[in-house]
């Protein structure tokens, strides 16, 4: 399999080439045709950190956004402030030949004007407050992601905003959950939070 045989958009596909990867990775390879198919469908990971589910979800989001609409079409929600910037820097780079926009929304953010990103990757706390503060739009969104909910659900707090964040998005968007453990507790959240999802194991 090659990045070339997804169907990728022509500008997403040259930032997948400044990551410097010669081949999707295993779970790339089997997450990528089924998260890219039309109509769009829920989707429970799991796997370890390393194994590029990163550059999986990312691709899926870049692939969904429509660049000429300046509106919110994705969010990634990760447990810590460090993930959420590790995954704004594979948003860039991926889409650094397309004029898709990204902003990472962390404690501190600096909250003056609407965010009008097509994608915000960030903390369950600061983008539920995005969103009741009304800087965040939630009504276009298309993709929402959360990664490493094992750890999210570690975190007192973090599962209960992750689920109101999700209640805030009306439209019903793809939901694509990651987590690289999957005990009882993880797994009841999962299937709350992406209903009727497929599942990978890797
Ligand atoms: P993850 O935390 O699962 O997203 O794994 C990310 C690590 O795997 C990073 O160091 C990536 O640069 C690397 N990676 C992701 N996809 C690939 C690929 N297709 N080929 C080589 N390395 C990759």
């Amino acid at each position: 399999k090659r990045f070339e045989d997804l169907n990728l958009r022509e500008d997403i596909l040259t930032g997948v080439y400044e990551m410097k990867y010669s081949a999707p990775s295993k779970i790339q390879e089997r997450a990528l045709p089924l998260l890219l198919e039309d109509p769009p469908r829920n989707m429970i990971g799991q796997s370890q950190s390393g194994t590029g589910k990163t550059a999986a979800f990312v691709l899926t989001i870049l692939q969904r956004v429509d660049p000429s609409l300046p509106v919110t079409q994705a969010i990634c929600l990760a447990p810590t402030r460090e993930l959420a910037r590790q995954i704004i820097d594979v948003v860039g780079t991926m889409s650094k030949f397309t004029s898709i926009t990204s902003t990472c929304v962390i404690k501190n953010f600096d909250f003056k004007e609407k965010i009008s990103s097509h994608v915000v990757v960030g903390t369950p706390g600061s983008i539920l407050y995005a969103i009741r503060s009304r800087h965040l739009d939630t009504r276009n969104i298309k993709v929402f992601v959360l990664d490493e909910a094992d750890n999210m659900l570690e975190q007192n707090g973090l599962g209960d905003q992750s689920l109101r964040i999700k209640r805030a998005i009306v439209k019903n968007p793809q939901i694509i959950l990651f987590s690289a453990t999957y005990a009882t507790r993880v797994e009841k959240f999962a299937s709350q939070f992406a209903p009727d999802a497929v599942k990978l194991t890797l």
